[in-house]
């Protein structure tokens, strides 16, 4: 019997000051990387997805935001994401 699951992990990646869409404050943001795996005796084989949230230190107000620009914005966040690749 092989028993399989998902694990979601969620890190957050850092902050950024900018104009909340929702209270219209200009704030900080906490940008919040989730990531999805597929688990096969609860270790994770291999990632089903990817996503990006903002959420607003003020409302709370939560989006979902681009995950290349919140690598560009956070690139030493994204470098600590698990993958063995130093070259
Ligand atoms: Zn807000």
């Amino acid at each position: 019997m092989i028993i399989t699951g998902y694990r979601t992990r969620k890190n957050a990646l850092g902050q950024l000051m900018y104009t909340c869409d929702k209270c219209q404050q200009r704030t900080y943001h906490t940008f919040i990387r989730t990531r999805r795996s597929f688990t096969v005796f609860w270790i994770p084989l291999f990632p089903l997805a990817k996503t990006t949230t903002t959420r607003c230190n003020v409302c709370g107000f939560q989006t979902y935001f681009d995950n290349k620009k919140a690598d560009e914005y956070f690139p030493q966040a994204g470098k600590q994401e698990g993958h063995a690749d130093h070259s």
